[in-house]
């Protein structure tokens, strides 16, 4: 019994390594269940506050709603350079059950990997950060500028939590640079690794086509047949190639990725995507061959919802579709109607903004800042054959609040994609226990070469 009991304070002084204790905060966030709607947040913001606790940092629990709370929390460092903040939201899109093959919120492990809503985006990230500041906390770690942990809630519905906080705590989550979600590693198919540092995103900005005739008796034919102009109106507006812009991160983005063997085919378009004079039609040819491409070049539209009629035999007079419009950052609201009301040129169409989420339009963080540049050290320090891709986003993150206020915000290329296509959002997202731990590294790297005093 004696010899037991010294066992057990043996391994109770044997400090919890970097990546054990990494593990240990994604399996218990990935078991809390943060389903947005409702979200919940605050049983995750809960437990982070009692963990950091344990470790001698004090956290605050902030939000406007009790449910909801967002988790501040500070590493005091010099005062020479303003701070780093490292955010992860803690709310997770909700999962199917009948469509996962595994629970979606028991942090079941299979096959080396862990399976949850949440382990892509972004629970992952969260407890990698976590973990960080802890260790950067046990190590007495020299800091030439504070280190903020930001736990955010409601990321994937109303971005309520990083509003709140703008308006309300402004000063506990101010920084020179934040590190957030958005960015990732690949592997190619013939083995060529890509960081791609997520420094911009596409602005999501839906719109909604009201058309509208008369209604009459299904057996006779109108020419104003609020049905047939909607069709019209879609056809045109998905098959228009919309105009074509270039931003510093996106110009960056082709030359790079030309430089890979799966795009060399761009490498002879290069210069003409840079003419404004040939530019258009260069976008046209490269978006016709690789949708993924185009989406950078241009605003896109998707149609995604109808509704029109109730009844075969009866013509409606009003029938009404839905656009998930991505907006390119260079682009107003206002301007995408506009350019869209002529593309459709029928007086019988109305193009209206859906009402609800604005968000922010920003310009790109910039791609010559010294944590941009500390990224791309630690990446090359990784794989010294590795590329490096600014990108733009086509989906939104809560990052784009804080460019808005002037802050440079990068997406961290740490964790590899373990799947193709990714599973963030999707049935059995899943992550690899050897990533989680890989990409804890270089994350840590990456805060290390921005805030440690040398
Ligand atoms: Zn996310």
């Amino acid at each position: 019994m004696r010899f037991f009991l010294l066992v057990l304070s043996a391994c109770a002084l044997q400090a919890e390594s970097l990546h054990d204790r990494t593990l240990r905060y994604f399996i218990d966030l990935l078991r809390l269940n943060t389903s947005n709607p409702p979200g919940n947040e605050t049983i995750a913001a809960k437990y982070i506050q009692a963990e950091l606790k344990k470790e001698g940092i004090a956290a605050e629990l902030l939000g406007g709603d009790p449910n909801r709370l967002n988790v501040v929390a500070r590493l005091k460092g010099g005062s020479a350079y303003r701070p780093l903040l490292l955010m992860a939201h803690s709310d997770v899109v909700p999962a199917e059950p009948k469509l996962w093959t595994v629970p979606a919120f028991d942090a079941m492990r299979k096959d080396g990997f862990i399976y949850g809503r949440g382990a892509v985006d972004t629970k992952s990230l969260l407890a990698a950060e976590m973990a960080i500041v802890v260790e950067l906390k046990h190590r007495n770690a020299r800091l030439n500028r504070d280190i903020i942990l930001l736990s955010e809630a409601d990321e994937e519905a109303g971005s309520t939590g990083i509003q709140w906080l703008i308006r309300n705590a402004w000063s506990k989550i101010d920084a020179e640079f934040c590190l957030n979600e958005g960015g990732g590693r690949m592997k190619t198919e013939d083995g060529a690794e890509i960081f791609n540092i997520q420094t911009s995103e596409k602005v999501p900005t839906r719109v909604i086509l009201v058309a509208r005739g008369s209604a009459g008796h299904g057996s006779l034919p109108r020419k104003d047949n609020a049905v047939a102009h909607l069709s019209d109106a879609i056809s045109k507006l998905t098959r228009a190639y919309m105009p074509v812009q270039l931003n510093t991160t996106t110009r960056r983005y082709f030359r790079e990725l030309a430089k890979l063997d799966e795009y060399k085919w761009l490498q002879p378009l290069l210069a003409r995507l840079d003419n404004a004079t040939t530019q258009f039609e260069t976008a046209n040819t490269i978006g016709d061959r690789d949708p993924e491409l185009d989406a950078q070049l241009r605003t896109t539209v998707s149609p995604t919802m109808l509704r029109a009629g109730m009844k075969v035999n009866v013509i409606p007079n009003q029938a009404e579709a839905q656009l998930d419009v991505r907006r390119l950052p260079g682009e107003t609201k206002e301007e995408v109607y506009e350019r869209f009301r002529k593309i459709v040129n029928d007086p019988a169409i109305e193009v209206l903004p859906e009402p609800g989420q604005d968000m922010p339009a920003t310009e790109p963080s910039s791609l010559t800042t010294d944590l941009y540049k500390a990224i791309e050290k630690v990446a090359l320090g990784h794989n010294p054959q590795a590329s490096i891709i600014p990108t733009m986003s086509r989906g939104a993150t809560d990052g784009a609040f804080l460019r808005a206020k002037g802050m440079a915000v990068y997406g961290v290329p740490a964790f590899l994609r373990d799947d193709k296509p990714g599973r963030a959002h999707g049935n059995d997202e899943r992550i690899r226990v050897t990533t989680l731990r890989e990409g804890t590294d270089i994350l840590l790297k990456v805060i290390e070469a921005i805030a440690l005093t040398n």
